[in-house]
């Protein structure tokens, strides 16, 4: 049977344009459904636009320490309407990228919701295509726990759009965004309070990480409350929040920001006219392949819920139009060793096992651990350790995992994460030359075995 198109796919964010642009590339006849914003989440509410806000509230930094090196302000002021105004501009920028990169590659790019209505077949805006392949990346969508008042609550969606930044803010949560906002509003002047439900934020990263961050954002002023949870929220008669936890104290803030995980984005897509399962989690079940239960339909990205990050999106993307459309060039997607930085204030980068995951897997393994004042502080009176820890395997020498606290370790860790992949070892990390002087040298020159 003659198809609209070899290959439809529904959502134009990371996955879905990697896909579109890769396989109309290789030949094949290609739309994308987009709905709300070209780029996605990354381009739109996520990794960008969060990315200006962070530097923006690193500026702080900048300030607090420029005294140090002779130079003398006049007092700051921050305007937060001008940042998003220029954050605005460079997302819509942005969006005319993804546009011309999709329209220049040849794809058909159709504006509008698209619902699936049989395995081969998709409506969009009223009007029905078919197509031989139906790639599923709709991404996710923030989830606020179901509790009396969370309509006045906001989520990353949210934030981002903010008319001016709110003087006392609750961030709710204990995983990338919420350290990453609650950085972001801190820096920016914001008396911030972080309240995670369990004993330590950052569950799943490497323990000395998560200690570790936990001392800095105290030394910073962040107020962070574990084991805490609200039960409700409540609007004040003068237009403040309060919020009622579950052992009984009440907060009150201005703003209540919610980042308690992300559902994948399945709203009015048609699933129930196709055979697609869906995980124990909600998310859309698929194989090695991306393959979903019904064999013409795909799923990549944060909807198959495996790993959220734009980078593995863009390389199951990737792998999707290989597989489809030029063979000779397919390789699966590695998941192992997946480099990723956190972009709290100080940040986190990592990249392989954790202590704690080495351990659980039956490794013998040496930890090499160090803790230090940047170089750029000892001129200042700011007391902000870095943290550098290997954990390598006892038996073998071979480096399992890396994990840094401190300035740039998101543009450190991309590197080692290229020395974990190609397997080093830590007598590799030794005989390799530091660059002097720099933060980054001292992953090649921790010599004592720490434990
Ligand atoms: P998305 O990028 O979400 O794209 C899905 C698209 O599908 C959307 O444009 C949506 O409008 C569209 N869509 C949905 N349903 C339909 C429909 N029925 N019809 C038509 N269109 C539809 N990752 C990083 O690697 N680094 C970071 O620093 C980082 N920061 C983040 C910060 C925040 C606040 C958030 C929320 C996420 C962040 N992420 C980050 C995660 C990253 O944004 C996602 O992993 C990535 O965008 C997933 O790509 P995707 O293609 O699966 O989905
Ligand atoms: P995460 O899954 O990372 O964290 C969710 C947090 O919310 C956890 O601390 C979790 O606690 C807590 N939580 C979950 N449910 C509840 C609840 N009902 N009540 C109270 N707390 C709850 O999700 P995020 O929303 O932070 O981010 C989504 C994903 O987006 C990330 O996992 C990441 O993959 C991606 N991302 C990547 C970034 C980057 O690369 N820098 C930046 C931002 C996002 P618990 O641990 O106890 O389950």
């Amino acid at each position: 049977m003659a198809y609209d198109f070899d290959l439809f796919v529904i959502g134009a964010g990371s996955g879905g344009v990697r896909a579109a642009r890769f396989a109309a590339g290789f030949g094949a006849k290609v739309a994308v459904a987009e709905s709300r914003y070209l780029g996605g989440t990354c381009v739109n509410v996520g990794c960008v636009p969060k990315k200006l806000l962070v530097y923006g509230a690193h500026v702080a930094d900048e300030l607090e320490q420029a005294a140090g090196f002779g130079w003398t302000l006049e007092e700051g002021h921050f305007d937060w309407g001008t940042l998003i105004a220029n954050k605005n501009r460079e997302i819509e920028r942005l969006n005319g990228i993804y546009r011309n990169l999709l329209v220049n590659s040849g794809v058909t790019l159709l504006q509008g919701h698209a619902r699936i209505t049989g395995a081969n077949e998709v409506e969009v805006e009223g009007q029905r295509y078919t197509a031989a392949t139906i790639l599923i990346a709709t991404g996710g969508w923030p989830q606020v726990p179901d509790i009396p008042g969370k309509e006045l609550a906001i989520t990353s969606n949210e934030a981002f759009y903010l008319k001016a930044l709110p003087r006392r803010v609750l961030v709710v949560g204990g995983g990338y965004i919420a350290v990453e906002f609650a950085g972001i509003f801190q820096g920016l002047g914001a008396a911030t309070t972080l309240l995670y439900r369990g004993d330590l934020f950052l569950r799943g990263f490497d323990g000395s990480v998560r200690t570790h961050l936990k001392e800095e954002l105290e030394k910073r002023g962040m107020d962070l409350q574990f084991n805490a949870d609200i039960q409700r929220i409540d609007k004040l008669d003068d237009g403040s929040l309060k919020a009622t936890l579950k052992d009984g104290r009440e907060l009150v803030a201005d703003c209540i920001f919610y980042a308690t995980g992300r559902r994948p984005m399945l709203d009015n897509l048609g699933l129930e006219n196709t055979g697609v399962e869906l995980d124990p989690r909600g998310f859309i079940r698929v194989d090695e392949q991306f393959q979903t239960t019904e064999p013409s339909i795909l799923a990549i990205g944060d909807v198959i819920g495996r790993v959220q990050l734009t980078p593995v999106a863009l390389a199951e993307g990737m792998a999707v139009a290989r597989r489809l459309f030029k063979p000779e060039q397919y390789r699966p997607v590695d998941y192992q060793n997946i480099p990723t930085a956190v972009f709290s204030q100080p940040p986190i980068g990592t990249v392989g096992l954790t202590e704690e995951q080495a351990l659980a897997a039956g490794h013998k393994v040496q930890i090499f651990e160090s803790r230090f004042r940047a170089m750029k502080l000892t001129l200042t009176d700011i007391q902000e350790k870095t943290l550098m820890k290997l954990v390598v395997d006892a038996e073998t020498d071979k480096v399992l995992g890396c994990h840094m606290v401190g300035p740039d370790a998101g543009e450190i860790i991309q590197g080692l994460g290229i020395a974990l992949k190609a397997g080093a070892t830590k007598q590799q990390f030794d005989e390799t030359i530091g660059v002097h002087p720099t933060a980054a040298e001292e992953f090649v020159t921790m010599r004592s075995v720490t434990r």
